[in-house]
């Protein structure tokens, strides 16, 4: 993630917790656990009434539109959970990105399932994003190469 973006988060999270301390000074800091919890609660409950499977939980209200109301106050108490910790809300998250990017894409999944063209054996997921042979060695990637632009 560039590093001027986490700079802002940083600030957002000082910011958060600021103003959290300001309205409830001395709060037990796990009551942030809990106010978690409920606002994700809040983003499952708009999820679900904005659902158009879901009759009889319509209502009036634009749940689509709520749900970004919820998922920042989601955002919010984690940011003030970060600061009151001690850690960089951005690197918390860079570190989620890049564990993500680790994985195999449905694409390489598949290609990885269809088997090596070479001698036809179940391909592997290397971190890296490569795929590769374990009987034969063949290699193939699937991800741009940021080296080649
Ligand atoms: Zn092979």
């Amino acid at each position: 993630m560039d590093d001027d973006i986490i700079t802002v988060l940083d600030h957002v999270q000082r910011l958060a917790l600021q103003l959290v301390e300001e309205r409830w000074p001395g709060e037990d800091p796990a009551r942030r656990g809990l106010a978690l919890c409920e606002e994700a609660g809040e983003v499952a409950r708009c999820i679900l009434k904005a659902a158009d499977n879901h009759a009889g939980y319509r209502s009036d209200t634009d749940w689509a539109a709520q749900l970004e109301t919820e998922v920042g106050q989601v955002a919010f108490v984690l940011a003030t959970i970060a600061e009151a910790n001690g850690f960089s809300l951005g690197h918390a998250l860079d570190i989620a990105i890049s564990d993500v990017e680790g994985k195999p894409t449905a694409a390489e999944r598949e290609v990885a399932r269809l088997g090596c063209m070479g001698c036809g054996q179940e391909l592997v997921a290397l971190p890296s994003g490569t795929l590769a042979c374990p009987a034969c060695g063949l290699a193939v990637s699937l991800r741009d190469d940021p080296e080649l632009g």
